[in-house]
């Protein structure tokens, strides 16, 4: 396999378990057509325990992503026309690929990301776990035949690849996002083209490496799966680019808007995983502790950074006084500290920028009225470290309305479960909610028509930690995409709806004397 690492050896002793997932300390930032080149500029990638640099990648040019893009789409008609179950087995093989390297990149997730160990691992197990999932699905793109209304007429569904996927993912989850994506699109007999975050290139390499060597393997074109690391401008020219039918984009509102209004006035497809406000609602039935170890995970887990994350709790005023006391207890005992270190629950944010955004949120907080109950404060270390914050606000007050990409949790109190839904409901973010109780008209009412309007609706479970057999994605300003399990496929090929007349009569055109 052709390498894209050109030194080999890191300065710092616990960086060298790079070395084993094909990384040195200075990269090429581009694997297109089997092969890894990049002549773009070069970024260095931080660790955001420390501030201290890990490697360097060297991105990839607008030239690069062409000739890139060129071996992509000639690869495309072998690979639509391989057999959906053959290309099934080639997932199964990534599979293998990152079971194979599962504590490796798990560790290179919480190094990069910032997320702790245990999280960094499981993003990767979710990547398998899709792998596993894909191969079956390549057994079940089924279409369906439908009854026609003219005699001697059948009529059915057929689902066709699309050809070229573009996936364009976000810092928080570098490595899950593209495994949601990336398994479903190839078994439907798409390739791929992928662009990570521009601050975590270390994964989007030691990830594509796993992904090449499978194809090389298999003596498949290099051009089925391609990444350029690369900020706004790569993004852009994905967006731009007509031969890339669907865009699946994951990250801010902001930008996702934008990409989606260049995609669509191209007329191609999007699928937007975009930000998230989600609410845990607690009703005076609901097991406390139960529900106080629910919203510890979900608001200061992955230091709030999951666009999952709870970011306001409402509370039964029968309860709430518990609720807080029990929570506040708790938050007192999280430890804060370097992702990759065994005991840590609640690492760094991802970056410096992160760190201003949590100042910056903080002060809006105060001067919007907000009493801070424990946190607030950026911890004075070298690493982005913040204190879990829990905050009493209105909810009418602007920031609230806003995801503020941290451990800052929102407490507010309600009389009725008809005021709890309306308050879920009242911001412009649609992605997952919970309610804790354990009343089954509730329930069912909270599950219902006149329920939570987001896309994930749970009871009794944190607002995070989706299974990946469900369909995962939310409504309204989230963006309406969904991705991994159920029929989530569809979106990642084309239906055709095909009528054949296998009779020798055309009905519509009897009566009419054509002279034959
Ligand atoms: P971001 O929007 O800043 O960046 C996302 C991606 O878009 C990056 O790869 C970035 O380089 C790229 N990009 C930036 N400008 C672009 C442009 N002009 N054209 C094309 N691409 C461009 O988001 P982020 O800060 O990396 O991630 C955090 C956000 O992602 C949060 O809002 C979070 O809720 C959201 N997110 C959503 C989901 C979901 O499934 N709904 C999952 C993970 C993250």
């Amino acid at each position: 396999m052709r390498v894209g690492a050109m030194a080999v050896k890191f300065e710092r002793e616990d960086y060298q378990f790079l070395t084993e997932l094909g990384l040195a300390p200075e990269n090429l930032g581009c694997y297109g057509g089997g092969v890894w080149r990049a002549n773009g500029p070069t970024v260095t990638t931080i660790n955001p325990s420390d501030n201290e640099p890990i490697a360097t990648v060297r991105e990839a040019s607008l030239e690069d992503y062409e000739d890139s893009m060129k071996a992509c789409a000639d690869a495309r008609r072998m690979w639509m026309l391989t057999p959906a179950p053959k290309r099934g087995e080639i997932v199964r093989q990534i599979g293998d690929g990152l079971r194979a390297k599962l504590p490796l990149l798990g560790k290179l997730v919480s190094l990069e990301m910032g997320k702790i160990l245990p999280e960094g691992i499981g993003e990767v197990q979710e990547f398998i776990d899709m792998c596993d999932y894909a191969v079956g699905l390549s057994r079940q793109l089924s279409g369906s035949i439908i009854p026609s209304e003219r005699p001697n007429h059948a009529m059915m569904e057929v689902w066709n690849p699309l050809g070229i996927v573009g996936v364009i993912t976000a810092f928080n989850f570098p490595c899950a996002v593209l495994g949601w994506n990336a398994c479903i699109a190839l078994v439907c007999g798409n390739c791929v083209v992928w662009k990570g975050a521009p601050t975590t290139p270390l994964l989007t390499l030691a990830t594509t490496r796993i992904i090449a060597e499978v194809f090389e393997r298999n003596k498949l074109p290099g051009g089925i799966f391609t990444c350029a690391c690369g900020g706004a401008e790569i993004g852009s020219a994905i967006a731009h680019d007509a031969r890339i039918p669907l865009v699946s984009f994951t990250g801010s509102t902001k930008v996702g808007m934008l990409v989606q209004s260049i995609v669509h006035a191209r007329h191609g497809k999007v699928l937007l995983e975009l930000s998230g406000n989600n609410a845990i609602i607690v009703m005076d039935d609901a097991v406390l502790p139960l529900a106080i170890r629910a919203v510890l995970f979900a608001a200061v887990g992955t230091a709030g950074q999951r666009c999952t994350t709870c970011r306001r709790l409402i509370v039964h005023e029968k309860v709430y006084d518990d609720m807080l006391e029990g929570l506040l207890k708790a938050y007192k005992q999280v430890k804060v500290g370097n992702s990759v270190e065994g005991d840590t629950l609640c690492g760094p944010l991802h970056s410096k920028l992160s760190m201003s955004g949590f100042t910056e949120g903080i002060k809006k907080i105060k001067a919007q009225g907000g009493n801070i109950l424990t946190g607030g404060s950026t911890i004075n270390r070298a690493g982005n470290f913040v204190e879990p914050t829990l905050v009493e606000i209105s909810h009418d007050a602007e920031v609230v309305r806003e995801e503020l990409f941290g451990p800052v949790l929102y407490v507010f109190k309600i009389k009725s479960l008809e005021e709890a839904i309306e308050m879920n409901n009242s911001v412009p973010q649609g992605l997952s909610s919970s309610i804790f109780t354990r009343n089954p008209e509730t329930i069912f009412t909270w599950i219902g028509p006149t329920g939570s309007d987001c896309g994930i609706v749970n009871v009794n479970i944190p607002t995070n930690g989706a299974e990946i057999g469900g369909a995962f994605g939310g409504e309204k300003a989230t963006g309406g995409g969904r991705e991994a399990g159920s029929d989530s496929w569809k979106q990642y090929m084309h239906r055709a709806t095909c009528t054949i007349n296998y009779g020798k009569d055309l009905p519509l055109a009897q009566g009419i004397n054509f002279g034959g």
